[in-house]
């Protein structure tokens, strides 16, 4: 990360409904949250279920499996916190969610829709760990970390 004073990033907002995924997120984890009354899972986490609109639920463990449903390559407007060009994808996550999380250690040329990836865990603009999409199996040097 190169001048995080000037990152036009927000800071995260931690919550009694999203701690646990942030928690999981910094012992390289990914946790889903998942309605207890219908069995919905939903991301990002939020305190009622959409399907059901219940108040309970609890967590289950993603595999980190994921494929490539879509994704962008940003140019513009830059920020200090990321390099640039920058590629965004949104997967479908093997337990049947989506997620969005930046892209890394992949040539932006051989991005393909239904392509394999892999969740790992990235330092954030302001120190927090979140997501990252990498090939299965690589390792935080191999995604440029
Ligand atoms: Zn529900």
């Amino acid at each position: 990360m190169t001048d995080q004073q000037h990152t036009a990033v927000p800071r995260l907002t931690i919550t009694q409904d999203n701690e646990f995924f942030f928690s999981a997120a910094r012992e390289g984890r990914l946790e889903i949250q998942r309605c207890t009354d219908c069995e919905t899972l939903r991301h990002p986490p939020a305190p009622t279920c959409p399907h059901c609109r219940s108040l309970k639920w609890d967590t289950v463990a993603s595999t980190r499996r994921a494929t490539l449903h879509s994704f962008t390559v940003l140019h513009h407007p830059k920020d200090p916190s990321f390099d640039y060009p920058l590629a965004v994808g949104l997967v479908d996550l093997e337990e049947g969610t989506r997620l969005v999380a930046d892209i890394a250690g992949i040539d932006h040329d051989k991005l393909e829709f239904g392509m394999e990836l892999e969740v790992g865990f990235a330092e954030h603009a302001h120190g927090e760990m979140l997501p990252q999409l990498r090939l299965p199996g690589s390792t935080d040097e191999e995604a440029g970390r």
